[in-house]
């Protein structure tokens, strides 16, 4: 189930180690740059299984940059990531690293789910198909199994009554709802949100942050950019700061928010607070 070898782990002692510690979401010594532009230099993060961590920082930082990475969406130019144990579009043998087939990195993707700003619900498929088309698909669950699935989701989003309707027909708020039941039909052990609420009408974005808080209460490690201090403050157990590809200062709500240690995240957040 390989191909090519894209190296030694060389440097890397005993990546077994750090491998095998069970937190949910390893990020190693991770860099990418486009171009001559350095995007994330040597990124560094562990969160616990059930976690719940808030990415902050201004645009162009490099935060949605860190989370395609963490489900092989972006392919990194050094470091490992692992979730649960099992290295991200890689596998290893030896101390070298083949890159996974396209098959099988679609097979560990569907471990992390990714709600995106904008939606991305299939827009011909009605609420009821886009929430059983890929447990169908990937994870083999038979028709009737994911329906079932379905109306619970739904009814943990607050849409059952919304079961036929098509994408266009909802508010985006509701259409925010039906991509998060959408993430969670596949029972990912990881959720990554990206900006969920920056397209929504202000109206719209405190029933997608409830949906999202509940969640939290849920056990899935949840992983989210956001520019809504108050809900991060709320919900999150870690608060991250980035800026130029570097994670300037990690703590909890209270340390980072109250009493930041770096001058970065207090210039940051004498901006947005
Ligand atoms: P953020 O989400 O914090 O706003 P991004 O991760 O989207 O930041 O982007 C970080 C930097 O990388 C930005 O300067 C952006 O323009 C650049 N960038 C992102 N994706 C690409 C790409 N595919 N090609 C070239 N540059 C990119
Ligand atoms: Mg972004």
């Amino acid at each position: 189930s390989t191909k090519a070898g894209i190296g030694s782990l060389g440097s890397q002692k005993n990546p077994a180690d750090w491998r095998a510690k069970g937190g949910a979401v390893r990020i190693h010594g991770i860099s990418k740059s486009f171009g001559t532009l350095k995007v994330l230099d040597n990124i560094e993060l562990n969160l616990p299984a059930s976690s719940v961590t808030a990415i902050i920082g201004p645009s162009g930082s490099g935060k949605s940059t860190l989370l395609r990475a963490i489900n092989h969406l972006e392919r990194v130019d050094s470091g490992f990531i692992s979730v649960d144990g099992e290295l991200v579009g890689y596998t290893q043998k030896g101390d070298v690293l083949y890159e996974l087939k396209e098959k099988d990195i679609l097979r560990r993707r569907t471990d992390i789910g990714m709600v995106f700003q904008n939606f991305n619900l299939f827009p011909h498929l009605t609420v009821l198909e886009n929430l059983i088309e890929a447990p169908i698909q990937v994870r083999g669950l038979s028709r009737d199994e994911a329906i079932a699935f379905a109306h619970e989701l739904l009814a943990r989003v607050g849409l059952s009554d919304k079961i036929d309707a098509y994408p266009r027909q909802l508010s985006g708020g509701q259409q925010q709802r039906v991509a998060i039941a959408r993430a969670l039909a596949l029972r990912p052990k990881v959720l990554l949100f990206d900006e969920p609420t920056s397209a929504l009408d202000p109206e719209l974005v405190g029933e997608v942050l409830d949906v999202i808080k509940e969640l939290a209460r849920t056990g899935t490690t949840l992983v989210i950019v956001t520019h809504e201090i108050g809900f991060a403050r709320e919900v999150a157990d870690t608060v991250v700061f980035m800026e130029g590809g570097h994670i300037i200062e990690t703590g909890s709500p209270v340390q980072v928010f109250n009493d930041a240690r770096h001058p970065r995240t207090r210039a940051f957040l004498a901006k947005v607070l």
